[in-house]
């Protein structure tokens, strides 16, 4: 199946139309999921076989989806977040799950089931707990993306004996949803909230791989490369929001905004290089060692972290205050790309990569066409 890159594209005024009314009162896109189910998002990482569109493991499955989550996060990074998410779930099950349980996502998905991944705990630790009823999931997750709208999300849990098993869960009504975190200042729409786990009884089947194959590398760090794909199409979408708007009032002739659209320009280019090297080394593993898929990926956060927060400055130096106020779109999508850049443990990640690379060169990307 070809992905229908063109109407996605065409979709992403709506989908920015969409994201700015409802930012205020941090309302979920519904209107946007739609339109991206309808445009088969949400199955287009399935694998081949199961009505995806890129064969596993294969350079045009990354550049494919690379160009998939770069255009949702220019339309929405909220939108983004979700997709990404779904993305992942569907990717460990695909990896750590048995055959059956890649064919019943499968089939769930292409009737409309939409996947997150939480796995940040919340105050009280998901803990899974073998009881004489059967295993019984209690605790929380926090900044679960898509709260109330994710049919199936994909856990983490601590055992009694102190492993990280995954699972694979339905929401439904015995799970108690949170919808939104209030107090995030960005990212209103994605619906990041919390899921409080009672004593939900899980089926064995439930379990996604062994104990520990969630934390296991490379693909614990090689999944990140999705994130940051998305991050792009933010840092893109501000660069032109930038560029459109120094034009339009007049400014954009003046040396010293030129020479912030040039360095935005430099910034998201460098955020696309990195971020395409990511995904060829995350996809097509076979090429390569798993520190060096892991290093690279972290390497490619950091990179496009540092561009997206360039970008920002650039931008609110030099609209002015205008970036500030808030029936600017330049506000809402500074604020959701900020908030979207925060991701786990940056520091780690920079330092872990660099340590990796301080004696072998970064592996080679360009026999990739
Ligand atoms: C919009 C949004 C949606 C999200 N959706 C989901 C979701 O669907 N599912 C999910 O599971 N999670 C989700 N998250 C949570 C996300 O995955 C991360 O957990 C979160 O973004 C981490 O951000 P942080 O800045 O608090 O990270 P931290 O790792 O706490 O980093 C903050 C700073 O502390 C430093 N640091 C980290 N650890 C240490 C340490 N031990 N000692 C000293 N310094 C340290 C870091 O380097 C960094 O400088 C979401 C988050 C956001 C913002």
């Amino acid at each position: 199946m070809s992905f229908p890159f063109e109407a996605l594209a065409a979709c992403r005024a709506e989908l920015e139309a969409e994201a700015s009314a409802n930012d205020a009162q941090a309302v979920f896109p519904t209107h946007g999921l739609m339109r991206l189910r309808a445009l088969g998002v949400f199955s287009a990482a399935l694998p081949l076989a199961f009505g995806g569109c890129w064969p596993d493991a294969a350079p045009e499955a990354a550049t494919g989806l690379l160009r998939l989550l770069r255009l949702v996060g220019q339309g929405s990074l909220a939108l983004g977040r979700v997709v990404e998410g779904h993305v992942n779930a569907l990717r460990l099950v695909s990896r750590y799950g048995s055959p059956a349980q890649c064919a019943a996502i499968a089939a769930d998905v292409r009737e409309g089931a939409l996947l997150g991944v939480w796995v940040t705990d919340g105050a009280h630790p998901l803990q899974l707990e073998q009881t004489a009823q059967g295993l019984i999931l209690r605790g929380q997750k926090a900044f679960a993306s898509g709260a109330g709208h994710v049919t199936r999300a994909l856990v983490t849990a601590r055992t009694q004996a102190g492993t990280t098993v995954m699972l694979l869960v339905a929401v439904g009504q015995d799970c108690v949803i949170h919808p939104s975190i209030g107090g995030l200042s960005g990212m209103r729409g994605a619906g990041t909230g919390q899921c409080d786990f009672a004593g939900l009884s899980v089926a064995p089947d439930s379990l996604i791989g062994q104990a520990g194959d969630y934390l296991r590398q490379p693909e614990f760090s090689a999944g990140a490369w999705r994130t940051i794909a998305v991050a792009l199409g933010g840092i893109e979408r501000l660069t032109t929001v930038l560029r459109e708007q120094l034009a339009a009032r007049g400014r954009a002739q003046a040396p010293a905004q030129q020479a912030r659209i040039g360095r935005a320009l430099i910034a998201a280019q460098t955020a696309l290089d990195w971020t395409r090297r990511a995904a060829l080394v995350a996809t097509v593993q076979d090429r390569y060692e798993a520190g060096d898929i892991t290093a690279t990926v972290n390497l490619a956060r950091i990179a496009v972290e540092r561009a997206g927060l360039e970008v920002i400055e650039l931008l609110q130096r030099g609209l002015g205050l205008s970036a500030f106020i808030k029936t600017n779109v330049a506000e809402r999508l500074t604020r959701d790309l900020a908030t979207y850049l925060r991701q786990p443990a940056p520091d780690e990640a920079l330092c872990e990569a660099a340590a990796w690379f301080t004696h072998r060169d970064l592996p080679p990307t360009e026999a990739f066409p």
